[in-house]
């Protein structure tokens, strides 16, 4: 399929220090970009996030932005519930409806845009200080950290409570409702995998422990308990036996650290721990069920609109399924998926495989109609040869469309590599067609 949607990100920050005319201009000429979106709701990461300055920032070397704020003017009336989304603070950020300021730009260009809700919708110091209730729990009831350890010093709300569920569909029907987008993006997090390290790229972990710490992640919280035994679990059975689980990834105790040794000496597999735990089993099957519901109303809320908007779920995990994703039937709810894999940033052949095979097991689990755009590191760490091989992977695996990340810590060069990997993997329609009459003739 051709390449048709080129996409690009930008942060409020690039709009405010760049412009968002000069930003637009330059993605559209040297990379064929043909969709804006803003990163709406951005957590707090130190940007650029790789390199450690900006390459092309003429206003500042870096930035730090405040946790978890909206870049939009969110409209009251969509948040009905005890948590509304903060904006931001920065003098030369608030006031503006940077949103609006995308949209206008990139709808003179004639180009798709859209607006992304990143990994965190919560402030986490104002989460953990008026909302600890809507917080995951591990299964020794301790908040979760962002990114599922215990010791992030950080939140991550619960999918599976209501508060949270009535704000997520605010969000999302508030950008749908009042501002002229085509897709609206999420990487939210989803259920913390403790202290398995679900990754952000390389291969699929195939490691019995990396299940084994799963057990440390979330969630055991009230909204949890009440989800699972209204589905006729015993909530009792699964903590049980997570907690046993948890205590030997810990090693938390002797009789643990014993139970644990023997495991390490002992030639067993992943298919040996999920048959031989038939709760923690159910449990993972519940944080599943519960990742779908949360997708089935985020659809929902993008229906709304009552005019073609796209949900489009951006992955961010190089082992999805210990967050309780399960592509296949949570992509059920989705209209297109950005493969997030930024495996191309390894600047090797070997990286360039690992995406490869993370756009098939997306391609695999979409329907027919259903766009899959694959994400591309403009970044240092990644090369011209890698990103160009990239593009490869993608017209290999079937994807509808390239979407860069980000514009903020690309170079010109990176930029330049994704128009030449269309070019030279012919990557759209232009490429496929007649020779002039007055051409060559081939094969003769
Ligand atoms: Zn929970």
């Amino acid at each position: 399929m051709p390449l048709d949607e080129i996409a690009a990100s930008l942060y409020a920050w690039d709009l405010a220090d760049e412009g968002v005319d000069h930003c637009l201009d330059v993605l559209a000429s040297r990379s064929r970009v043909n969709s804006a979106y803003l990163v709406g709701l951005m957590h707090e990461e130190k940007r650029p996030l790789h390199a450690r300055f900006y390459p092309h920032n003429p206003v500042r070397r870096m930035y730090m932005p405040e946790d978890s704020r909206a870049y939009w003017k969110p409209d009251p009336a969509q948040y009905p519930g005890e948590i509304k989304p903060l904006t931001s603070d920065r003098d030369f950020l608030k006031g503006t409806d940077w949103l609006q300021v995308l949209i206008d730009g990139a709808r003179a260009r004639g180009m798709r845009t859209g607006c992304e809700i990143s990994h965190t919708i919560l402030d986490a110091a104002v989460a953990r200080a008026e909302f600890p209730h809507v917080l995951q729990r591990d299964v020794f009831g301790e908040i979760l950290g962002v990114w599922g350890g215990r010791t992030g010093g950080r939140g991550l709300p619960c999918l599976n409570h209501p508060e949270v569920q009535t704000y997520l569909v605010g969000l999302f029907r508030d950008l749908v409702l009042n501002y002229d987008v085509d897709y609206v993006q999420t990487c939210l997090i989803l259920f913390g995998p403790g202290t398995s390290d679900a990754g952000t790229l390389g291969p699929v972990d195939e490691s019995w422990v990396g299940w084994l710490n799963v057990a440390t992640g979330g969630c055991f919280c009230s909204a949890c308990k009440a989800q699972a035994e209204s589905e006729g679990l015993d909530w009792g059975a699964i903590t049980d036996e997570v907690r046993h689980l948890a205590s030997m990834a810990r090693m938390d105790g002797l009789a643990a650290q014993h139970e644990r040794q023997l495991l390490d000496e002992a030639n067993v597999a992943q298919s040996t721990l999920l048959l031989e735990n038939d709760a923690f089993v159910a449990w993972l099957q519940f944080r599943k069920r519960s990742v779908n519901r949360v997708f089935g109303m985020v659809r929902e809320a993008t229906r709304a609109a009552g005019r073609d908007v796209e949900f489009r779920y951006n992955t961010y995990m190089a082992n999805p399924e210990k967050a309780g994703l399960d592509f296949r039937s949570a992509f059920a709810h989705v209209d297109s998926v950005r493969e997030s894999d930024y495996s191309d940033q390894r600047g090797t052949l070997e990286g360039v495989g690992w995406k490869r095979s993370k756009l098939m097991k997306v391609r695999r689990s979409l329907r027919e109609d259903q766009k899959l755009i694959a994400a591309l590191g403009v970044r240092p760490n990644a090369t011209p040869e890698t990103l160009r091989l990239s593009v490869k992977a993608a017209v290999e695996a079937g994807a509808d469309g390239l979407s860069l990340g980000h514009y903020d810590g690309a170079t010109m060069e990176r930029l330049d590599a994704v128009a030449d990997g269309v070019r030279e993997w012919e990557g759209t329609a232009e490429f496929w067609q007649p020779l002039d009459a007055d051409s060559p003739a081939v094969g003769v």
